[in-house]
């Protein structure tokens, strides 16, 4: 199957969870997690209809942003960032997924004021406290939405999650459901500088149960790509 036939069954499948979830499937934003493929794959996604790009690796994002790769769609940043790599990435992408730190959201902070924007962030929770993750454990939360409302050139935008691999994504229902309940609860408290807009969770394995638990933005890159070939790179 092509990248444009995979994109249109994928599209399927999301729209009917959204529907058995009670949602518009239009609510569901569908990031195509691009790492691995090279620019000409990039475009034939897009031009088959792929709105958000995330990439993982800021290089790779370099490279391929030169390459004009991501042009008619939007780019996110979904994977690690290391403190040194921010000034590569504010500003180039609408919105980073992965802000795990309160040393990354002060890094964040400083590269967006010297250019004069406000950088859209989720907040990674570890939502499996797993020790070789990162991201916010759960009762780190409230203390990271505070140093966010103290940061003029951050908004927070909502809260992101990878979940511990499992075999079967319906395994993964507990964890989406702690983050929906998190989402929610942080809905209603009052930040500065924080919206709970977005809830990034869900990738090819199990995006389906995501979009039962109220993900919102889900990452998916196999179901649209292929398997990755990682040697390529
Ligand atoms: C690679 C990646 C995805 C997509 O993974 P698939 O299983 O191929 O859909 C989603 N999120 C992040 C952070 C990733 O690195």
């Amino acid at each position: 199957m092509s990248i444009s036939e995979k994109l249109h069954e994928v599209k399927e499948r999301v729209a009917q969870a959204a529907l058995l979830a009670g949602v518009d499937p239009d609510s569901i934003i569908l990031v195509g997690a691009t790492k691995t493929n090279d620019a000409s794959r990039v475009r034939e996604a897009i031009a088959a209809g792929l709105k958000v790009c995330g990439e993982n690796r800021v290089q790779e994002m370099l490279e391929k942003n030169a390459q004009a790769a991501y042009e008619g769609a939007e780019l996110h940043f979904i994977g690690h960032l290391q403190k040194n790599k921010v000034k590569n990435v504010v500003g180039l992408v609408s919105l980073i997924h992965s802000v795990d730190s309160h040393a990354l959201m002060d890094e964040i902070e400083k590269q967006a004021a010297k250019l004069g924007l406000v950088q859209d962030v989720l907040l990674e929770i570890n939502i499996g406290r797993e020790a070789a993750k990162s991201g916010f454990f759960v009762e780190a939360l409230p203390a990271a939405l505070e140093k966010a409302a103290q940061l003029p050139h951050i908004r927070v935008r909502g809260l992101m999650a990878v979940p511990p691999i499992c075999a079967e994504g319906e395994e993964n229902r507990p964890y989406f459901l702690t983050m929906k309940q998190l989402f929610i609860d942080n809905k209603g408290k009052k930040y500065d500088n924080v919206s709970m807009d977005f809830m990034s969770m869900g990738m090819s394995g199990d995006f389906e149960t995501a979009i039962a638990c109220g993900a919102n933005m889900i990452r998916l890159g196999s179901v649209i790509f292929g398997a990755r070939d990682y040697t390529r790179r």
